[in-house]
């Protein structure tokens, strides 16, 4: 476990057993997460200032040493979205993504972080899949794809999504403590309100999310409302399929006026007909939830195809007359391949390959 992992009952312990007094333990994790330690959110660890004593920093690292992210590219798109691919210690790509509300104004920030090296589910739409699965990452790589973030941009982003890289209940102990670090009044103090988790339908770690305090955003990754659809572009169903899924959705426990958020990915001629539309509204009866319709985002080599303009928008008003809140979301950062349906870094490519990197299969 790194340093950077730790949350901040876990600093305290780590303190009393070195014989410090408990206002280390803040100091620690100003040190570790906090605007002050060289950089927004503190990118330049572990040579950042800190009132830490040398000798107790040198003995925790020595315990847990940091596993830091270098930042191995940039790309803007047009539209302001941007990519981020960083090297992991061991050599690895990640990559995240900053979008933008206003490319003008950079008012409103969703940042979509990665939460593992490739992925192990093998949805048949996703470039992140032919990756396969490297590794979990760790809560303290996670959380500083947000530090890089924001020292790239100066500004803390208004939302955040685990949904880019990898499936985030397939790594939910890395990803609780990343929310209970990004949360933090010393850290980086995001309201939960303001930090969703998004699911490909892995119903054991939904039943788990659900008791995670406090409770983040949940975002289910749908994009098919038969199983014989779903089965075949996501595999995920195959071991707990639309039933399984949708019961797990109605008994997470939602706040108040919160609402599931139901991504679905449309792909001419698989699952944008009329008799999907009238469905969907009957499959998600008694959940409160919202519906974002994303039109399919071309990658070379996959098998699918973008709906036409007058499909989405025909798919759209059928749900809608159920009175199901249902939203097109704009393709964002299709330059940078950094829009929705896609991420798969390597290292080693050619700036030029860069630019064929995709984002996650979850990514909205
Ligand atoms: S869509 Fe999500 S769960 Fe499916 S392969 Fe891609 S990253 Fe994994």
């Amino acid at each position: 476990m790194d340093l950077r992992s730790l949350t901040i009952t876990e600093l305290r312990e780590r303190v009393a057993r070195a014989g410090e007094p408990p206002f280390r333990a803040e100091q620690l994790f100003r040190w570790l997460h906090g605007p002050g330690a060289g950089g927004m959110g503190g990118v330049r660890i572990p040579h950042a200032p800190s009132t830490v004593p040398r000798a107790l920093r040198d003995a925790l690292l020595a315990d847990a040493p940091l596993v830091p992210l270098a930042l191995d590219r940039t790309v803007e798109s047009v539209d302001g979205t941007r990519k981020f691919r960083f090297r992991t210690h061991d050599d690895r790509a990640v990559e995240t993504v900053l979008i933008p509300d206003d490319k003008q104004e950079r008012s409103k920030l969703t940042l979509c972080i990665s939460c593992q090296v490739g992925c192990a589910w093998g949805c048949a739409f996703c470039a992140t899949a032919t990756l396969g699965f490297g590794r979990n990452l760790t809560a303290g790589e996670m959380v500083e794809q947000l530090y890089w973030a924001m020292e790239s941009v100066g500004q803390k982003p208004t939302n955040i999504v685990f949904m880019g890289m990898g499936e985030p209940l397939h790594n939910l102990d890395q990803v609780t403590r990343a929310l209970s670090i990004i949360e933090h009044p010393w850290g980086a103090g995001l309201s939960p309100r303001r930090l969703t988790v998004s699911t490909a339908g892995v119903v054991t770690g939904l039943d788990l999310l659900g008791k995670v305090r406090p409770l983040p955003n949940l975002a289910i990754s749908l994009n098919a409302t038969t199983d014989e659809v779903r089965d075949r572009i996501m595999p995920v169903n195959r071991r707990w399929n639309l039933a399984a899924l949708l019961a797990a959705a109605r008994r997470f426990p939602l706040g108040h006026h919160r609402r599931v958020t139901f991504e679905y990915v449309l792909f001419a001629g698989v699952n944008d007909s009329d008799v999907d539309a009238a469905r969907l509204p009957r499959l998600l009866a008694n959940i409160p939830s919202k519906v974002n319709l994303i039109p399919w985002n071309p990658v070379p080599g996959l098998p699918f195809e973008r709906p036409s303009e007058a499909r989405v928008l025909a798919f759209q008003n059928r749900v809608r007359r159920a009175d199901l809140p249902v939203y097109i979301r704009t393709p964002r950062g299709d330059d940078a391949a950094a829009a929705c349906g896609q991420l798969a870094a390597r290292l080693g490519e050619t700036p030029a390959g860069f630019f064929d990197l995709r984002i996650t299969g979850h990514v909205s």
